[in-house]
């Protein structure tokens, strides 16, 4: 019989921002206090953990437990920037504990994109055997996110040509077609999302290429894109991956409709 993967959808913090952030509405996405309350949205921050035969993969990592004590110090100019909060029990560590999980049982843990709400925590799965990020995302990464990521055994991996995604190119994780990297650059140089076969199709982790299902059934870009074009290019993938048949599901990291729950 064939082993089975599993997906859990966890929530590792929630973020306050100006909603031109989720949906492209100036050039230039504001601090969340600069309008009015009328234009603050509260998203969840969703990490992912993957149970494939061949390994535990965690996908990014959510608010570090500092954001609770010392917030200006972890998190910087970008304190400011958004509101933030890490309910107790919420932080990747801890809900990996509550699944009787060490940092130390994790495989590979992949970081979709550097921005601050997916690398944050990261720093929290020391011990991990591996930290996956692609060569282009890497390559453009701001000096200061090192603080977030800078002692760990971060690596990345070449691109292959894969089945899916709108570059066709990606890696296939275990060699076995059931996990798969998928290039979806635009809202970053480098950002990854994850495809996973489960027992009745695919499931789509899509980063931060749309933000909600409004995004994508009115194709409005991220706030921020590091290329519009590529961006526009990575969202009409997801959304026309979304409406094939053997499509299960797909995760947009901070899409308020969805909660925390096993695939399989
Ligand atoms: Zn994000």
């Amino acid at each position: 019989m064939e082993s089975q993967i599993k997906v859990h959808v966890m929530h590792t913090g929630k973020v306050k921002v100006d909603r031109a952030l989720p949906y492209k509405e100036l050039d230039v996405v504001p601090p969340v206090h600069a309008r009015e309350e009328a234009y603050r949205m509260w998203l969840p921050i969703s990490s992912y953990l993957i149970e494939h035969p061949d390994g535990n993969i965690v996908v990014d990592a959510g608010w570090h437990e500092d954001v609770r004590t010392k917030a200006q110090a972890h998190l910087g100019a970008a304190a400011s920037f958004v509101e933030y909060e890490l309910p107790a029990g919420w932080s990747i560590k801890e809900q990996l504990a509550a699944r009787q999980l060490l940092p130390s049982d994790i495989d590979i843990v992949i970081i979709s994109h550097l921005d601050v709400d997916h690398i944050s925590g990261l720093s929290l799965l020391k011990g991990a055997r591996s930290f996956w990020v692609s060569e282009p995302e890497l390559a453009n990464a701001k000096p200061h996110k090192l603080a977030w990521y800078g002692e760990l055994p971060v690596q990345t991996f070449t691109y292959e040509s894969i089945p899916y995604g709108p570059n066709k190119r990606g890696r296939d994780i275990f060699g076995d077609g059931k996990i798969y990297l998928v290039d979806t650059p635009g809202h970053t140089p480098g950002q990854l999302s994850v495809l996973i076969r489960l027992r009745a199709g695919w499931l789509l982790l899509a980063s931060d290429t749309g933000y909600t299902g409004r995004s994508l059934e009115e194709l409005i870009l991220p706030g921020i894109t590091t290329d519009e074009r590529q961006a526009v290019q990575s969202l009409q993938w997801v959304k026309a991956f979304s409406e094939s048949a053997d499509c299960v599901g797909v995760l947009l990291n901070h899409d308020p409709a969805i909660v925390p729950a096993t695939y399989s």
